[in-house]
């Protein structure tokens, strides 16, 4: 391929939102990887915030933090993991930040005198930043996922950038729609309408698409295909059946299925490549194992960020739920993740017994006080009764109360989060992050993306990792007070990573001779685990989980056959 010759495809949504347009671009961008290309994506968010931090997960599912300490959106998770990449802040983008950078911009002179307008500084400016991301990761091919669907008012200026680069670059960028068809169920035939609509919109917009991925819940008849084919104005080889998959990892392969890859090289004019790469056989070895891997292992989260009146957001925790998958597909087995809600364990502490059933206990990240005295009940009881435990952030600040409480007998022990004028304050404000708070700056302003950990000897932690210093990412105000770690350390628990500095205490974990496993880390290794490279600690969980399952089982047959003597 010619140098600077980079390439660009916008993936923008129609019909409505929610099937799958993240997806879709991670595994455009995947399938294209597969071919030897050097790939990069963008997600660009339609909404004010300047980034994912300030959002209620609830509200907007996962905040992901990339290694720059950039807080975006899951989707960006997913880019990640399909392309096994290390995305930077230049690939995530909302419209309050690029309002933010034109005006500041403007304040500094930087449009020489000039009338800054909506039209066209603000597309300008976004198309400066596709191409500066393209440029940073000298990537081949940059895949832009435009949140949204076509239509709304909110991601037009995004829109009318991409019209800009294809008027200015006809040859480089290409449209792809990621559309819906619904089945409705008294009139049993999918309907293509909706389509028809949405890619009309697109022209509203002054963008005509070049490929179609008609989502729905089944596949496309030939006489759908034709349909779309004829009305949208795409011919139709690019009009591409995308029924519903039981896995997200399949959609790479589906997509080959319908020889996506080879329209998308053909449209962007590149020479074909064959798609045979080890990364292509790896992941379908790893489909594989999802496909077949049939002995079940239980696991429980313990979170509070699941009920959102009626629905359940298990969004919320997306990396963490995926980071398990890969441990457990890559070990043969298929993990039962239940949700379990900590509030319930405040109501009635009875419910702690069900935890008997898990195979393992998963305490995620969290703010605030709800549902904490919950979680520190279910701490206090996988502790006793020796389930495996693995506790991310929020989980090792927990961990360590619950283990002054119940340990050490520091009854009044707490967090500051929770309590900020306690007298045993186990888990205090990091020294740094004062200030923000007392100035009220909480936007971006957490301790944020990696930081070394050192790793020490003969420890569960070092011998999983196999190395003495690591590197991962972070999303904290609070840490272990340095006052107690003394207590806590005398009291049995290791602190098997510290900061270089050894001030910071990074993971936690009982010894072998007390515990089966009882892990807790300050970051989070979940934005870290990949398909194709699970996260060794997540494996080691697993691992333990395992052990019991098959420890129960064994229980369970003893007394069978006592019974059947
Ligand atoms: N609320 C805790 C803190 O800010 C934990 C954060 C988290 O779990 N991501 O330190």
């Amino acid at each position: 391929m010619k140098k600077n010759n980079c390439k660009y495809i916008f993936v923008v949504g129609g019909v409505i939102s929610g099937v799958g347009k993240g997806v879709s671009t991670s595994s455009i961008g995947k399938i294209l990887q597969d071919r030897g290309l050097k790939i990069t994506a963008i997600k660009i968010d339609p909404y004010i915030n300047i980034d994912a931090g300030t959002m209620n997960p609830t509200e907007h599912g996962e905040v992901f933090v990339l290694s720059d300490g950039y807080e975006t959106d899951q989707d960006m998770g997913n880019y990640e993991r399909f392309l096994g990449a290390t995305l930077t802040r230049a690939n995530y983008m909302t419209t309050g930040s690029v309002y933010k950078t034109v005006i500041e911009k403007e304040r500094n002179l930087e449009y020489k005198g000039k009338c800054v307008q909506v039209v066209p500084h603000i597309p300008l400016e976004i198309i400066g930043r596709i191409k500066e991301a393209g440029r940073k990761s000298r990537a081949e091919v940059v895949v832009i996922e435009v949140g949204g669907t076509v239509g709304e008012y909110e991601n037009i200026l995004f829109l009318e950038a991409a019209r800009m680069m294809k008027i200015k670059h006809p040859e480089d960028v290409i449209f792809v729609l990621v559309s819906y068809l619904p089945v409705p169920s008294k009139v049993g035939e999918m309907k293509t309408k909706p389509t028809q609509h949405s890619a009309r919109s697109l022209n509203n917009a002054g963008i005509q698409t070049d490929i179609i991925i008609a989502r729905s819940e089944f596949s496309l008849d030939k006489k759908r295909k034709e349909k779309i084919s004829t009305f949208c104005n795409v011919s139709f080889s690019r009009i591409i059946s995308a029924p519903d998959v039981d896995s997200i990892y399949d959609i790479p392969i589906n997509f080959e299925k319908e020889k996506l890859g080879n329209t998308l090289l053909k449209l962007l004019g590149i020479k074909k490549m064959k798609n045979n790469s080890q990364s292509s056989r790896d992941w379908k070895k790893f489909v594989h194992n999802i496909n077949n891997s049939k002995e079940e292992i239980k696991i429980a989260v313990i979170g509070k960020y699941f009920s959102t009146g009626d629905f359940v957001l298990s969004d919320s925790y997306i990396s963490v739920i995926e980071a398990i998958k890969y441990s457990a597909y890559n070990l043969k087995k298929k993990p039962i993740l239940n949700w379990l809600n900590s509030d319930d364990f405040e109501k009635s502490p009875r419910k702690l017994k069900m935890l008997e059933e898990y195979d393992g206990v998963l305490i995620p990240g969290g703010f605030g006080v709800r549902g904490i005295e919950g979680k520190l009940r279910a701490i206090k009881y996988v502790r006793e009764h020796r389930i495996p435990y693995f506790g991310l952030c929020y989980g090792l600040q927990l961990a360590v109360v619950e283990f002054a409480r119940n340990v050490l007998k520091i009854k009044k022990a707490t967090t500051q989060e929770i309590d900020p004028r306690a007298k045993n304050l186990v888990i205090n404000v990091m020294e740094e992050q004062k200030d923000k708070l007392e100035k009220k700056d909480y936007g971006g302003s957490m301790r944020l993306g990696s930081y070394p950990t050192i790793l020490k000897e003969k420890t569960i932690a070092r011998s999983v990792y196999g190395k003495r210093r690591i590197s991962e990412r972070h999303r904290h105000r609070y840490e272990v007070n340095p006052e107690y770690i003394q207590k806590l350390k005398s009291g049995g628990l290791i602190f098997s990573g510290t900061s270089p500095d050894r001030k910071l205490m990074e993971i936690l974990e009982l010894p072998k001779e007390t515990h089966p496993f009882f892990m807790a880390t300050q970051f989070h290794p979940e934005f870290q685990a990949h398909p194709l490279n699970p996260h060794p600690l997540f494996t080691a969980f697993i691992k333990a989980s395992i052990k019991r399952e098959e420890e129960r089982k064994e229980i369970i047959e003893k007394t069978k056959r006592k019974e059947n003597k």
